[in-house]
Parts: C-alpha cells; structure tokens; sequence
C-alpha cells in the first residue's frame, strides 16, 4: 500500500478518533503519523490509542508514525471569586502571586518565574491573547498593569508572555512522568512546547536519548532568536501556529512560516506545519477556501508534514478532514505551479560526501525520470537527505530497524520498507529492484537510483550510486 504524495499528514486522536475502527479509517483516508496530546487524556486513554495503532501497523502492512505532545509549562492564571470578571480598555488591574481566589484587584497567579522576569512596557496576554494588558509596574509578589484590550477573563484561562524569557525549564513534574510513560510504550516522536533556549532541547534530549527523535514545537518569539541552533539539536520542529499567532502579531506569522520551513529544510530535519489548517471542519464537512489555501501554502512552501488538531481529535468530521488534507495535498503537489517553486528554495549542497551523494541521487533521479530513489538506510538521515532536495519521486527508504521506519513516516516523500540486510551489491541490487517493483513504485523497463553506503550496515557512509533498469 502506497500513497500518492510527498508530504505527509499528522493527524491528532481524540474522543473523535481514539477507536481501531476510527484509527483505521482515519489511517486508509491518509493519515501517516498520529499523535497523542498529552494536554488531555489519561495514560490509560494514551495507552489503548498505541496499542491499536501498533496493531493497525500488522493489519496494513505498514509503518505508522506515533508522535507524543507534551503539555509543556502552560501557564494560567489561578480562580476567581465570581469565576470570571470583565476588564475594561484603560482600567488598573493586578496580578498577585497566589493560588487564592480573587478578583480583578488580585487575579492569582501561581508563578514565581513570571515575577522574578517580568519588566514593565511587557504584555500580559490572557485567554488565547483575547484580553492584553501592558505591565506598568512590578514587585516581588504584585504585578500592576493597564488593560490594552479588553474582555472577559474566567478560570485558569492560558497566558502568553511575548516578550518575557522566562526562567523555565520545558518540562514540568507530569511531562517527565508523560515522557517516561510514553518512552515506556514506545513513541517514535516526543514534541516538547515552549521551547525558549537551546538548553531546552539538549535537557530533553538527555532525558529522551535515542530512545524517540526530538520535535522542538517553536511557538516562542525567544525560540525564533536561536532558530540555527534549536534546529540543529533537535531532530525535527513543529511551526506551532496556535501559541506562535498569539507570542507574535499574527500578519508576522506568515513569514515566519517560510522561514521555519526553509530552516529545517536545509538541516534536512522535518518540518510540521500545524494549526487551525481546517479548523472549520471540527463543524463542516468542507473548508472554508482560505483554509484549502493554507494547507497548500505549506505544501508549497515544503513542508515534510501538515497536522490536524481539533479536526480529527474532536471534530464532527476527522476522517473527511484526514481525506481533505490528503486531497488538496495531492492536487497541489500536481499543480504546475509546484515544482518551480519547491526547487526554486532547493538548498545548497552541503560539502559533506553523504550530503553531496544524496543531492546527486535527488538530481539524478529528476534528470533521467527514475521511478523511484532506493536508499539503503540504518539511521534514515540518507533518506533526510533526498528527501531535503525534494526530487519529483518517492524515495523508498529500506531499513531493517522498525523505529526508523516508523520515524521516516514524518519525512518528505520517504516510503519504508522494513527489511533485513543484504550482504554484497548485487544482492543490494536485486532487493532494490524486488521491492521497487513490490511495493508498487516502478514497472518493468523503468529505472530507479541506488542510494548505499559501503561498506554495508555501517551509519553515515553514504557513498554509492547506482542505476537500475526493472
Ligand atoms: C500550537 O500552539 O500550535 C500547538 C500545536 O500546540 P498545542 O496545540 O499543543 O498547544
């Protein structure tokens, strides 16, 4: 079973879509990576979804891709008295370091970090960014600010604090015991929110190892400062629209989109684009067209993946979603007007041999009209690698580690095939042509490109290049 796109699709579980059944389906209509938010649920819930996407892997035949969302240090404001109060454009208010409830004279707040960082001139945003304050003057345990915008706030409604780096570690006491529960159950991806710092990603990926690859979710202005070097220690990023379109002005998102996507393209690490993509169809069975337009936006800026949230979590219509995406990817990546634009952002070659054989494999394949690319890979980083010229053909990526192959479901483009290994080159050749041929990417009198390292089995010494006539 193949699909018939480059990029892929992630899609969220949820009340609507957390039954094999519903995994099925939503699997079939085109989903290659499902991913467990750990905002919601219970490990019990978390637990029973990998167990049936596992199962759902033997049925199909295929590798899936399972991808946990840690919560991440979200920060709220504590309770009101009357559970929720109006704030008013010029009105004083202030916020208390607390967990009693108050009013909009003492709204709790039960972070100490927020006290300590905060300055005056810096927002405060509640509820989505719905309500801003400006800060006007801060203290130890009070922090006094004037209402910008206004409108109602209630109940442990999230704050987003634009401009403030907080001290802050990425993950809380239930995203340590999420992260060892998920590792427990064998995730392939962990994404952790709120990435401030490069320190972040190195104190997760201590905690993680090799065990998962690493989504850095960039969400934070801070993070956008030392994008280079998140990219470079985490394994993939996630362009976090939600929290990203409340930290900036949304006109800045855009841009910023585009910058993210080239970024880990030419790192060769995934990119997620994610976020009300098809928010309307939590309620509708069609998108609006701004949506069908945004989704391709990501598809031609050169996205590996694009994501459901709320669409297939907890929508009326996940599968019709799931089967949306997979449309408007499909007809765009069709489009004439895609090409010219994905290889006018082709990244240079890299000086590197492993970098330099797989941008030549890429351009070869494109240039002679290959079927496919073959990669022989252990760690999947060869596949990466194509897949960061994105060649006009699929590049099937032959592994015999499982964890790989199910990772790879993130990647641009990249079809695993879980196999053993082979011995010498012509048996390399001959298992290429086989599953090419068996896995429905090439026909008789086509060719397809070779990508090996030699001396086999050994990561990171991608040196060989062959052509092969089915
Ligand atoms: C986001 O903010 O866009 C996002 C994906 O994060 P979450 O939905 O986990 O808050």
């Amino acid at each position: 079973m193949r699909r018939h796109r480059h990029a892929k699709i992630v899609a969220t579980v949820g009340p609507a879509s957390n039954t094999p059944e519903k995994l099925r389906e939503l699997f079939l209509a085109g989903a290659d990576v499902f991913r467990l938010n750990f905002s919601h649920g219970t490990h019990e819930d978390h637990a029973k979804v990998h167990a049936a996407i596992r199962a759902l892997e033997k049925e199909v035949g295929r590798p899936i891709g399972i991808l946990q969302d840690l919560q991440g240090p979200k920060i709220r404001i504590g309770t009101l008295v009357n559970g929720k109060e109006e704030l008013v454009k010029g009105e004083r208010v202030r916020f208390v370091l607390g967990k009693e409830p108050g009013t909009k004279q003492n709204i709790p707040l039960p972070h100490p970090e927020i006290f300590a960082a905060i300055m005056p001139g810096q927002d405060l945003l509640i509820d989505d960014g719905r309500v801003r304050v400006t800060v006007r003057g801060v203290t130890d345990n009070a922090i006094d600010a004037e209402v910008m915008v206004d409108g109602v706030i209630s109940n442990r409604k999230g704050v987003n604090l634009p401009g403030t780096a907080l001290d802050l570690s990425p993950l809380t006491e239930k995203d340590r015991a999420d992260l060892a529960f998920g590792l427990s159950l064998g995730v392939d991806w962990v994404a952790l929110s709120f990435v401030q710092r490069p320190s972040d990603v190195m104190e997760a990926k201590g905690l993680i190892g090799d065990r998962a690859g690493l989504v850095a979710k960039i969400e934070k202005p801070q993070a956008l400062e030392k994008i280079d070097d998140i990219i470079r220690l985490s394994d993939a990023i996630m362009v976090a629209r939600g929290d990203l379109g409340v930290e900036i002005p949304p006109e800045q998102v855009p841009g910023r989109q585009k910058e993210l996507v080239r970024a880990a393209r030419l790192a060769a690490k995934p990119v997620i684009v994610a976020t009300q993509m098809l928010d309307s169809m939590v309620a509708a069975p069609t998108p609006t067209r701004a949506e069908a337009s945004d989704v391709a936006t990501a598809v031609y800026d050169g996205a590996d993946a694009v994501m459901l949230s709320a669409e297939s979590a907890s929508g009326q219509y996940p599968v019709e979603s799931v089967e949306m995406m997979s449309r408007i990817i499909t007809s765009t990546e069709r489009h004439s007007a895609y090409r010219p634009i994905v290889t006018a952002l082709e990244p240079e070659l890299d000086s590197t041999p492993s970098h330099a054989v797989a941008g030549a494999a890429a351009d070869l394949a494109d240039t002679i009209k290959a079927a496919a690319i073959f990669a022989f890979t252990a760690s999947g980083n060869t596949v990466a690698r194509i897949a960061r010229n994105r060649p006009d053909v699929a590049v099937l990526a032959a592994t015999p580690n499982a964890d790989v192959a199910r990772r790879l479901a993130l990647v641009w483009g990249a079809h695993a095939i879980q196999t053993g290994d082979v011995g010498n080159y012509e048996e390399m050749v001959t298992r290429a042509k086989e599953l090419a041929v068996t896995s429905d990417f090439a026909q008789s009198g086509q060719r397809i490109v070779i990508v090996a390292g030699i001396p086999f089995g050994q990561s990171g010494s991608t040196n060989n290049l062959r052509i092969a006539k089915i």
